[in-house]
């Protein structure tokens, strides 16, 4: 089956009692049982529930992996993977990564003695010194976000594969339409569904999706044993969300390089962050491992200290300045002062998330409405 076929059937099969085309909504708790024990593979619903099975099974169908898990939020599926760590365990990761991310692996995985080392792994090849015996993970982010730094993920897998690293790739920027990280070698797909999946921005959610039997039993045993879910309703608006990712991302991408492109012929404008750009560092890679660029676009506004960026997004209409990305409108982030605030002021200077840098997550409405807007704004 094909992408495109996937996103709408992957994994998915008719309703046994009534024919629907659409999964019912399990609404329920719990599950009769006919004698103890005897049920019909659902028992309580923290555990399993049928409409989030269905979800689950289309996020193991679009990754190309054998086993899905739906979390709660993006972070509750963070959350569970570094529960397969133990004290004294050693994780690298990229540096520019989502902020809430950061705060997790900092504020609260480091204080039960699990240590981070944090790198800039444009250059896969850095990876191979780092590795000690007390690494176990890897985790990339890659487009980063948001500076939009790409990283060869088939490359990184193949160092971690020698030392027996695991690699878990956060696919939330890229989506699997445009990359799909397991293919490629990582071990644990993560994605914060919220975003590009459920796609409308009426849902929190998370996914995980793997290939290996052994991890996979461990993840299912932390998602019943921890107990971060998420219920039938939202499985039902994510798994619905699906269904046109393939439509929106197309869109997304097309309309991504109307903006990149417009952004770096203004005058107003400093720096593009688009991984399409020939001269985008690397370019190379992204044309090698994505489909297509993707709809998240940063820039840099000229101007005194950063002041004229939080003008230029105060002054926007069509896109509303918000936190996430990823939904079918338009969307507009001060990252330093909004989704990368919990990121300390030096290291956000080190990454470049300067003050007069704006995130756009660019909707699928006319192009040629969002360039006149952004046209105003910087105007
Ligand atoms: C939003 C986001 C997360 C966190 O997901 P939530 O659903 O908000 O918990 C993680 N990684 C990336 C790249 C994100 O954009």
């Amino acid at each position: 089956m094909k992408f495109n076929t996937k996103t709408i059937h992957g994994g998915q099969e008719h309703d046994r009692a009534f024919g629907a085309v659409m999964p019912p909504i399990y609404q329920t708790t719990t599950y009769a049982q006919t004698t103890p024990g005897g049920h019909k593979g659902f028992e309580y619903s923290r555990t399993h529930n049928p409409t989030r099975s269905a979800l689950e099974n289309a996020f193991a169908s679009l990754e190309n992996g054998m086993y899905g898990m739906a979390f709660g939020s993006g972070l509750a599926a963070i959350d569970a993977v570094l529960k397969l760590l133990k004290p004294g365990d050693e994780v690298i990761a990229t540096g520019d990564l989502y902020g809430g991310t950061y705060r997790l692996f900092t504020k609260i995985y480091e204080n039960i003695g699990i240590r981070f080392h944090f790198a800039e792994l444009s250059d896969a090849e850095k990876l191979d010194g780092m590795i000690t015996p007390a690494t176990k993970l890897v985790w990339l982010e890659t487009p980063t976000n948001p500076m939009m730094n790409i990283i060869d993920i088939e490359k990184v897998a193949g160092i971690t594969r020698k030392y027996g690293v695991l690699l878990a790739v956060d696919n939330t920027f890229a989506t699997p339409y445009l990359q799909q990280p397991l293919d490629l070698g990582a071990d644990i797909v993560m994605h914060s569904a919220t975003k590009y999946l459920g796609g409308h921005s009426d849902v929190v959610m998370g996914a995980l999706v793997v290939n290996d039997k052994a991890i996979a039993d461990r993840l299912y045993f932390i998602q019943n044993a921890s107990g971060a879910i998420c219920g039938p309703m939202d499985s039902f608006l994510v798994l619905r969300g699906i269904k046109t990712l393939h439509v929106r991302m197309q869109r997304h991408c097309e309309n991504g390089k109307d903006v990149a492109f417009f952004l770096r012929d203004h005058s107003g404008v400093g720096e593009v962050y688009w991984p399409g750009f020939s001269d985008h560092p690397n370019h190379d890679v992204a044309r090698k491992q994505m489909r297509d660029f993707g709809g998240m676009v940063s820039f840099t506004v000229k101007g005194r200290d950063g002041q004229d960026a939080v003008r230029v997004v105060e002054r926007l209409k069509l896109f509303t300045l918000a936190e996430s990305l990823g939904g079918v409108e338009s969307l507009a982030g001060h990252p330093a002062s909004m989704t990368h605030a919990s990121v300390p002021v030096e290291k956000r200077k080190e990454l470049g998330i300067t003050d007069a840098l704006i995130r756009l997550s660019v909707g699928i409405e006319d192009a040629d409405d969002l360039i006149d807007d952004l046209k105003q704004a910087l105007g």
